[in-house]
Parts: C-alpha cells; sequence; structure tokens
C-alpha cells in the first residue's frame, strides 16, 4: 500500500491523448448529450460509467469523488454543496416519520440544530448520548433508533470517544452509524478501517479545501446497498457543487498530508505551552495526556499518530467574559472566525454551558472556553501572539 501522499498525487485519471498534466480538466455542464433516443432511454444514474446531466454528476465531480473514497477507505462518495449539507443528506436519505436519530452532546452544534428543527418537523426524533459513556449510548438504543451520529473529537470541547465502542453498541443492534470525519479528515485514522463506522461524513471546507475560500461536504461509504439510498436522495433534493469548487479541492488534496501534519505540529506545540499557563486550567487536545479521552486518541491514530490542528483552553474562573474577551481582541495573527483548515489562524470563545444538556453529559468547567485553529504561519509568531494577549487579561482581573 502506498502511503495517501503518494495515493493522493498518483490517483488514476486518463487526460486527453497527448495531454497528460499535474491538474486534470474541468468539465463545466449542465446539459450533457446523449448520442441518441436509446443512450438516453437506457442511462442508468447507478452507474458512473456514463453521464446524465450536470446536477448528477460530471467527470470532474466524479473524479473528486473518487480520490475522496480513496482517502477515506471507502467506496463511494458523494458531493454536496457543505459539511452540514453533508450531515441533513445523511439524515434526510435513512431516517422518516417515527424513526429516532442518536447524537452526541458534544456534536457539531447544527447536527443537533438540524434535529430539533426540520427533522421534528417531519416526525422524526432525536435523543442526545454521553459520547464518552459507550453504555449510555447502548441504553438509548431502540427499536425506533435508526441513526447514530458519532463524532472523534468532540466539536470545541475536544474529547475523544471511545469510538470502536460506541460502533459496537450499534452494530449490535442493526443500527446504521455516522462519523462526522472532519477532524480526522482521513488521515489520522481510517473511519472504516479502523473505527468500522458505515458512513463516513467530511466537511470538505476544512482541510480538503485548505483555503478558506470554498464550501463543500462528502458523504463516503463503502455499501453500495446504503450508497445508492444516498444517491437517490441527493438527486431528488438537488445537490449539486460547483465544477470550479470542484477544482479547487482537486488542486489542494495532494498537499493534504503536508498540510495536515504541519497543523499538527504547530497546534500540540501550542497547546503544550498553554499548558504552563497559570491562567489555563485545562488544555484539549486529544494527543495532551491529561485531556479527555487521549487513551482513545492513542488507541485509535496510534500514540506517534496524527491529530488535526485544533484545540481548546479553558481560563481560571477568576477571568470573566470581558477578560477573554479582551485576550480575544487583543490577537492579531489568530482572527475571530469559523471554521478552521485554511492558511490563517483563527480563534472563537464560547459558552459551553449554552451548547451542553447537563442531564446528558457533565461539562465541569466553570470558566470560559476559547477553542483555536492553528493555521499555517510560523509557529514562534503564533506563540507571541498568544503570550502578548494573554498578558492583557491580567489587566481586568478581579
Ligand atoms: C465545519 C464543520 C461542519 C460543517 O461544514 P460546513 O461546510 O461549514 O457546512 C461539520 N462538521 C464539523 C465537525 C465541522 O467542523
Amino acid at each position: 500500500m502506498t502511503q495517501p501522499s503518494t495515493e493522493l498525487i498518483h490517483h488514476p485519471y486518463t487526460p486527453p491523448e497527448g495531454f497528460g498534466a499535474p491538474q486534470p480538466a474541468v468539465h463545466k455542464a449542465s446539459t450533457v448529450y446523449f448520442k441518441d433516443v436509446a443512450a438516453m432511454r437506457a442511462r442508468d444514474w447507478r452507474s458512473k460509467a456514463g453521464y446524465t446531466y450536470g446536477l448528477h454528476g460530471t467527470p470532474t465531480s466524479f473524479l473528486l469523488e473518487e480520490r475522496l473514497a480513496t482517502l477515506e477507505g471507502g467506496t463511494q462518495c458523494l458531493l454536496v454543496p457543505s459539511g452540514l449539507a453533508a450531515i441533513a443528506l445523511v439524515g434526510f436519505a435513512l431516517l422518516k416519520r417515527g424513526d429516532e436519530v442518536l447524537i452526541p452532546d458534544n456534536a457539531y452544534g447544527p447536527n443537533k440544530a438540524l434535529a430539533t428543527g426540520e427533522l421534528a418537523n417531519f416526525g422524526i426524533t432525536h435523543r442526545l448520548y454521553d459520547a464518552m459513556d459507550p453504555q449510555d449510548l447502548a441504553a438509548k438504543l431502540s427499536e425506533r433508533t435508526k441513526l447514530v451520529w458519532l463524532e472523534a473529537p468532540g466539536s470545541v470541547t475536544m474529547e475523544f470517544p471511545d469510538l470502536p465502542a460506541l460502533v459496537a453498541a450499534c452494530k449490535a443492534r442493526g443500527v446504521v452509524t455516522a462519523l462526522d470525519n472532519t477532524w480526522g479528515a482521513g488521515l489520522a485514522f481510517g473511519p472504516f478501517a479502523d473505527a468500522g463506522v458505515d458512513i463516513s461524513v467530511h466537511a470538505l471546507t476544512k482541510y480538503p479545501s485548505g483555503g478558506g475560500d470554498v464550501l463543500m461536504g462528502s458523504v463516503v461509504t463503502r455499501d453500495e446497498a446504503l450508497h445508492l439510498k444516498l444517491k437517490l436522495s441527493h438527486m431528488r433534493m438537488g445537490w449539486g457543487v460547483g465544477a470550479n469548487d470542484v477544482e479547487a479541492v482537486l488542486r489542494s488534496l495532494p498537499s493534504l498530508p503536508l498540510r495536515y501534519a504541519a497543523h499538527d505540529r504547530a497546534a500540540r506545540e501550542l497547546a503544550r505551552w498553554f499548558e504552563d499557563r497559570e491562567e489555563i486550567v485545562q488544555v484539549l487536545h486529544p494527543a495532551l495526556e491529561d485531556s479527555p479521552g487521549h487513551a482513545h486518541w492513542g488507541a485509535l491514530c496510534g500514540e506517534q499518530g496524527l491529530a488535526a490542528g485544533l484545540f481548546s483552553v479553558v481560563f481560571d474562573a477568576r477571568f470573566g467574559t470581558e477578560a477573554v474577551d479582551r485576550f480575544c481582541d487583543s490577537l492579531h495573527l489568530f482572527k475571530l472566525g469559523y471554521s478552521w483548515g485554511g492558511p490563517v489562524s483563527l480563534v472563537v470563545p464560547y459558552d459551553i454551558g449554552l451548547m451542553r444538556d447537563p442531564a446528558v453529559s457533565r461539562w465541569p468547567h466553570k470558566g470560559t472556553l476559547v477553542r483555536f485553529s492553528v493555521g499555517l504561519e510560523d509557529v514562534n509568531d503564533l506563540r507571541a501572539d498568544l503570550a502578548q494577549a494573554l498578558e492583557r487579561v491580567h489587566a481586568v482581573e478581579g
């Protein structure tokens, strides 16, 4: 087996005769011509051997789908206009009135919002479970449970769950599992080979795009029947992606492993630096020994394994909102903004108390949490920026 970095660069593509080049062609179309009526009638929506309509795939979008399926160790992939659309597609394709979906309490927030909004309107219920407690998940699985969401680590709070144990509980009941694999990006661990999930959803907006300028999502599977179910919903909902955006992701993909490793290195260095700061009571990064679920990360990704360039810190409760806001506002290189995976480092303060259901999973900290997405700037410059901003919290102490 070649490594992902090699695989992403040497993935098969057949260029026009005599025009082999580093980048594939970009095909754009809504209308696609058929050579005769018989060919039009014979066109099978399930097959990637032909084309029907731009919305249903082009040579360019099929190529990105194949490369992403390879990256994640799946066999089939569907592209959608955003990571959130990928989450929605899974729900709409697999759930119907009367069904229930289980979502981790520390999941990506909009996943829960979709459940309380559209899914509830369609007569689909949801329950939240404690991602760090496989028994809690097992106890909440019922006859009505048709889908379980997984995320490793939890969005923002970074606890790394025992993914294989959660998957095993679902498999024992024959329930479909869908992993939001945006953090792992197909590099930190294999969603199918290592974690054993049925569906891997990926916000390509993050590391695969790598530029902070593209929105796209993918849904990868390795079960043909499951893929066709998702593909049928995908066609009915009309979720197409633009060829220029597909091109941007195709162009960024070969550098994904290098970028991911660089984000990882810098984030770990900065996370460790925060561990020695008295203003901070907890640093949340799965590769750090004191971070919740560190052992699960080590078991799945390897003790010398990879992690995304994300981490959070919890300020001592003596620093109020005003002080922590002052810290965030004082940063120059870290910009205030959502999302991650691009070259520019980002920072967001969160009020975790408002994001959790205390009846499901207890958030132990009183102080404000700040999440960092580490970009590709020089790590010494980033550390200096953090250090100068951290001095500013003391100005409003007390
Ligand atoms: C960003 C993100 C998404 C959604 O991606 P968009 O393209 O912004 O819709 C989903 N899950 C996780 C974990 C994310 O970080």
